[in-house]
């Protein structure tokens, strides 16, 4: 851990999300797929899903369930599963691999600390931060209460597409950099069945922006197809 390690606190979250400005596309971000920019683009690549669920119905929120309800405990079963999947891959993002937190389109993603300062990092230390940010307003009570009778706070959904966009950004870091390797463990129908969910979740409950999702809209669009 790095003597920058802080991440905005809930209250500076409140009321909106990533700036912009949290993206730069002044260096080059590494693509570690062979040189080839976007495999995950071919056809024998889109069709794989490991489950061929109505997603549309599995997003939309069932009746009678209150609306903070489903989207916390989404939020907390997709940081779990994308927690779980960065994992895997772990060994495989390094400082060395990827000295920069970047994304498809070679978007740089920069953390903003809790004093606003900007700090580039490694793709490593980037979504440390953000896993452990995502961490710690989970367990807290006056963000996602899990008592009976509590009330979710004012601002709760500026929060939970604040949680979503990082979460946006683990994959779409897996995708542009990891995708190789993703395919050497055979993980490639989960990453997509994964992703699919994710965005389909998102666009249902309106919590990314098209700016945001945009480096990956090719994507998104290839495996809708498919659905
Ligand atoms: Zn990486």
């Amino acid at each position: 851990m790095g003597g920058c390690h802080s991440y905005p606190s809930a209250t500076e979250a409140d009321g909106k999300t990533l700036q912009p400005s949290d993206i730069s596309n002044d260096k080059q971000g590494i693509n570690n797929n062979n040189l080839e920019e976007r495999p995950y683009l071919q056809q024998e690549h889109v069709c794989q899903q490991i489950t061929r669920t109505d997603m549309l119905v599995l997003t939309s929120l069932p009746p009678g369930v209150d609306k903070a309800e489903w989207l916390a405990s989404n939020t907390v079963a997709f940081f779990k599963h994308i927690n779980l999947f960065s994992s895997a891959l772990s060994e495989f993002c390094t400082p060395t691999t990827c000295p920069t937190a970047c994304g498809p389109g070679n978007m740089i993603f920069v953390w903003t600390d809790d004093h606003g300062r900007k700090l580039k990092c490694s793709a490593p230390l980037y979504f440390d931060y953000a896993m452990s940010y995502i961490q710690d307003l989970l367990t807290d009570e006056d963000v996602f209460p899990t008592k009976t009778g509590s009330a979710f706070p004012t601002g709760f959904i500026f929060l939970v597409q604040k949680v979503f966009l990082l979460l946006f950004r683990s994959l779409s870091h897996i995708y542009w950099s990891h995708y190789r390797e993703t395919v050497a463990l055979g993980l490639q129908a989960h990453l997509n069945t994964l992703f699919t969910h994710l965005t389909l979740f998102c666009q249902q409950h309106a919590l990314l922006e098209l700016e945001d999702t945009k480096p990956l809209q090719d994507l998104i669009a290839a495996l809708r197809k498919q659905g």
